[in-house]
């Protein structure tokens, strides 16, 4: 692996509600990056009907599952549209891989193009997601997230934002959703955590994600300063 190449990939995992979308929120504030995330992809794809974006649409509607395959041509497509700032690229990606099988298939990926990459994996109980949850809010307008834990918003205020939408609870931000999503993290994404820590040792870091998003961001950040990745003007 080439730790000095023009892209590279920081892969954030680990369970949902665990931080990562906010870090890498914070780290596009300060770096110049592009962010990944399947869920967002396969909106993109689907609503620019896309020949992925078309397979996507139909396996949803028979409720099929999203194969590997598919998960990796969307990695792909996004990771082929790169552009470097200042010699340099970096590529965000959220949550992905989450299985074995993804990682071997992003592994091989990442050989051929010569690029450099580096793991961190947000550690936290499921007590703390499952209070991250029951507090998270959302405008009804601009989908901007709040949380009830570190403010005094609640359901129904109005948007501090953008003062026009109704801050309320998504339906799937319900505990036995949560808990099935934690369920599924234990069966096959953690297994793969174990894995890649003792596969990529000196590209692997483990961060608390039950800390400050501050805190958590100064070791982010020094992992990043430490790629040279090209910092916003
Ligand atoms: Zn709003």
């Amino acid at each position: 692996m080439m730790q000095d190449g023009r892209y590279l990939y920081l892969f954030l995992l680990g369970k949902p509600a665990s931080g990562k979308g906010t870090q890498i929120r914070r780290v596009l504030e300060t770096f110049e990056g592009t962010s990944f995330s399947t869920g967002d992809a396969l909106k993109d794809h689907i609503a620019r009907g896309t020949e992925l974006g078309k397979r996507v649409k139909s396996l949803i509607e028979s409720g099929a599952l999203v194969s590997d395959d598919i998960v990796m041509a969307l990695f792909k497509d996004s990771a082929q549209r790169l552009v470097p700032v200042k010699g340099r690229a970096l590529f965000l990606v959220d949550g992905f891989p989450r299985t074995i099988g993804q990682y071997e298939m992003v592994r091989t990926y990442l050989c051929e193009q010569d690029a450099s990459y580096s793991f961190v994996y947000f550690s936290i109980d499921d007590e703390v997601i499952l209070r991250r949850f029951a507090g998270r809010l959302v405008c009804d307008a601009c989908f901007s997230p709040f949380s009830t834990l570190s403010s005094s918003l609640k359901e129904k205020d109005t948007c501090p934002l953008c003062k026009k939408g109704a801050l309320i609870r998504r339906a799937d931000d319900n505990e036995a959703v949560v808990r099935n999503r934690l369920a599924e993290y234990r069966r096959s994404t953690a297994p793969m955590v174990t894995h890649i820590a003792d596969t990529e040792k000196g590209y692997f870091a483990e961060v608390d994600g039950a800390c400050s998003v501050d805190e958590t961001f100064t070791e982010v950040r020094s992992l990043l300063e430490k790629q040279r990745i090209a910092l916003k003007q």
